[in-house]
């Protein structure tokens, strides 16, 4: 058994997504029988909390001003302490934890990683690369491994009483920050509309024009399903920016996604690849969504959609 740090900001808006995407990636990882440390920013003691799928074995929690240069002089203290052998952070702000860290102790650090397995003295990670093109598989040798998990589409998580007593972390000393001038916090972005919705009709340039958009919105909304958009609509400007999905926009995990009039390039497979069901729409049946998809239908999007919303 060996050690890890699983590191949260408990005060962030984001922390119940970014604690499903830690469980995902530690069932996908199979290291669910490790020794677990939650590690969470607090500001104050944590008394009901995300469960995760792993028994965790203590919880330390610090309060911090919310500034990444005293969090990670934190988090080096915290590692001198406890000697975690991998750390795992989520959210946005992973990925730059994750380097900032890994450069401070002389370890090593992968961002936006999908799963991991551990072997002796070697951490095997597997990342999408080249826009998701590739799987790459990493070996990284040095200690301790810094990895901040992929982003995925948000399972909900069942929020439980703290299953151990949560120890609190004082630092020796905070961090100087006297050369840092000043700072602003930019506003936390809104979640996605998109990341909790159970049916998602995801519409590409195949739809043609933004009064057809006006009709398929219509065509969704009596199926109760949100729209989302690739690329080029968004691009078009057919649809709001925040319905985008994809590589650069948003990473669903609905039911039922209907992607209809969308070729499957991979920048925007990646967003649909947690679905539970996905059914492909599209008149090219050479088409690369159809090897993504558990149905496939050959035909005129638009056609196919009014008979869908009248059946539905
Ligand atoms: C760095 C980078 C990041 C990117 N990030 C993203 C991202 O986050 N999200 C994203 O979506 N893209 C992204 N892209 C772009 C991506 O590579 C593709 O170009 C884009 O996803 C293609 O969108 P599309 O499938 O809607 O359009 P197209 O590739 O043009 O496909 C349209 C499809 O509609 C079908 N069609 C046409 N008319 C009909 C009809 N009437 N009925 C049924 N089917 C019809 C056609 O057969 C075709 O398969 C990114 C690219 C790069 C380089």
């Amino acid at each position: 058994m060996m050690d890890i740090a699983l590191i949260l900001d408990a005060d962030a808006p984001g922390f119940h997504t970014q604690a499903s995407q830690i469980n995902q990636f530690l069932q996908l990882s199979q290291l669910t029988a490790e020794r677990l440390e939650l590690w969470l920013f607090s500001d104050e003691a944590p008394q009901n909390l995300p469960r995760l799928g792993g028994e965790v074995a203590h919880i330390r929690w610090v309060s911090t001003p919310r500034l990444a240069e005293v969090r990670i002089a934190v988090l080096e203290q915290m590692r001198h302490a406890f000697e975690p052998r991998l750390m795992l952070f989520a959210g946005d702000e992973g990925g730059e934890w994750a380097t900032r860290l890994a450069y401070r102790s002389g370890g090593s650090a992968c961002c936006a990683v999908e799963q991991a397995q551990i072997n002796g003295a070697e951490c095997r990670v597997t990342k999408a690369a080249y826009g998701n093109h590739l799987t790459a598989e990493l070996a990284m040798t040095r200690e301790p491994w810094c990895l901040s998990v992929a982003r995925s589409g948000a399972a909900s998580v069942e929020v439980v009483p703290s299953p151990v007593a949560a120890q609190r972390f004082e630092p020796a000393n905070i961090a100087d920050t006297a050369w840092l001038l000043a700072s602003i916090s930019s506003p936390q972005p809104a979640e996605s509309p998109l990341s909790r919705a159970r049916y998602v009709l995801a519409i590409g340039e195949g739809v043609g024009s933004a009064e057809q958009v006006a009709n398929v919105q219509y065509l969704a909304a009596r199926m109760g399903a949100e729209v989302a958009a690739s690329r080029p609509v968004v691009m078009n400007a057919w649809c709001e920016m925040d319905r985008l999905l994809g590589m650069s926009g948003a990473i669903i995990a609905p039911e039922v996604c209907i992607a209809a009039g969308v070729s499957g390039a991979p920048a925007f497979a990646i967003g649909i690849r947690h679905s539970k069901f996905i059914v492909a729409i599209n008149q090219d049946p050479q088409s690369a969504i159809f090897a993504q998809a558990d149905v496939g239908i050959v035909g005129d999007m638009h056609e196919v959609l009014a008979a869908l919303s009248k059946a539905l």
